[in-house]
């Protein structure tokens, strides 16, 4: 069966946000239609005590709350910076965590406490002295359960393990021989598996999309999903399908749109007086500025990439969350407005969910007399792919959504 998961979330003990309530996030979840959700920040004491509190065990290793249909699985980011020899700076990188039960949690609290390590915030922190402690940190990690699951997130961003500011050339310089445990990256709000499938070390992984959002709103749950085919919905089923890469597609968005999709520099930056700077090719200092220029996510994909891969097919699309293509449908700036709400409810009453509307090839019965024709318009050209982000994101800048209806 096809489910579609959402495994990366953050709660308000993230930081940034105020409390989230799950019964939120399952309103949402319902109106996306994604099946199962990662709790976020399932190994902060508060928030371990407020999801036990809240969420009754349904099938193995599924919560829900009660009554209700949508599942959650306990997951949690975690920090891990380690020193390389040859490497000034110290190597983070930030990894998702699944587990199958609320054992396995208490169990990985306890070897944090035996670490030293605080466990003070939604993501925690595991620093390792030397990559040889880290990789017996990851060791004991993965022994808490065979079905705990260590995911790198968002591999390409700065904080990710191939991002730009860690600068690695391979993932084996960081996990040594735990590498063989690692089947399963994220891609990223920042890359697309076209982006990461001739890159040697990625050839062989699972790639799943998540929403890693702080907020249960519609613009952000679920604004990248991975729609999975397993046996059954359970938390042992999921994990083996990811495991065995049996993705269906995963929905992405434009990498383009990304805040450091391209290399440069921009116009209101010190020293530059109005003028940005994008260089065509790989350049490290800003004749504008003088300062450094950390290579975008696309120029550090293509530095990573091998010659002779022969890229395996992964099924993905570009998509926008529907409240932004509403919103920029009728020019309102907020995807929360009232007209933008009015609308987006009205195509749910013809669509049983936003994934269902995009995983149409058509528009659905007689939408005209519902919503706006230029929003039934827009919808179809995002259906079909036709928009981009023009310019795309670089330097912090979002990049512009342009759709071509
Ligand atoms: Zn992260
Ligand atoms: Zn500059």
């Amino acid at each position: 069966m096809r489910i579609a998961v959402d495994l990366h979330s953050h709660s308000g003990y993230a930081g940034g946000v105020g409390q989230i309530e799950l019964s939120q996030v399952s309103h949402s979840m319902k109106l996306k239609g994604i099946d199962i959700f990662g709790t976020g920040d399932c190994l902060f004491p508060p928030r371990t005590q407020e999801l036990q509190q809240q969420l009754q065990p349904c099938e193995e290793g599924c919560f829900a709350l009660p009554g209700d249909s949508s599942r959650f699985i306990l997951q949690t980011e975690v920090i891990f910076s380690t020193k390389i020899s040859g490497y000034k700076n110290k190597i983070i990188a930030h990894h998702i965590i699944l587990f199958p039960n609320f054992s396995a949690v208490h169990k990985m609290q306890n070897l944090l406490t035996k670490w030293g390590m605080k466990n003070t915030i939604g993501r925690p922190f595991i620093t390792s002295d030397s990559v040889k402690k880290l990789q017996t940190q990851l060791e004991d990690i993965a022994a808490i359960d065979p079905l705990v699951e260590i995911i790198p997130a968002h591999v390409m961003t700065p904080d990710g393990i191939l991002g730009s500011k860690n600068n690695l050339l391979t993932m084996q310089q960081f996990y040594r021989d735990f590498l063989p445990n690692i089947r399963i990256i994220e891609t990223g709000l920042s890359a697309d598996p076209k982006m990461l499938e001739t890159i040697p070390d990625l050839a062989e992984l699972t790639f799943i999309s998540n929403s890693d959002c702080h907020s249960a709103a519609l613009n952000r749950i679920g604004r990248e999903f991975t729609v999975v085919e397993a046996n059954e919905i359970n938390y042992k089923s999921l994990i083996e399908a990811l495991r065995a890469n049996k993705i269906v597609f995963t929905a992405e968005f434009n990498p383009s749109e990304g805040r450091y999709f391209q290399t440069g520099h921009r116009a209101n930056r010190k020293g530059h007086d109005g003028e940005n700077y994008l260089p065509e090719i790989h350049t490290s200092k800003c004749p504008i500025c003088g300062k450094k220029i950390i290579p975008g996510v696309q120029e550090r994909c293509y530095s990573l990439q091998g010659n002779c891969i022969i890229p395996r097919h992964r099924n993905y699309r570009h998509l926008i969350p529907l409240v932004e293509v509403i919103a920029h449908s009728v020019g309102v700036k907020s995807v929360k407005s009232k007209k933008v709400i009015g609308i987006f409810n009205k195509l749910l009453q013809v669509y049983s969910s936003e994934l269902e509307l995009w995983c149409s090839k058509t528009i659905k019965g007689d939408l005209s007399g519902l919503v706006p024709p230029t929003t039934i318009s827009q919808i179809m050209a995002v259906q079909k792919g036709n928009f981009r982000f023009e310019p795309p994101g670089y330097d912090g800048l979002y990049g512009k959504l342009q759709i071509f209806s």
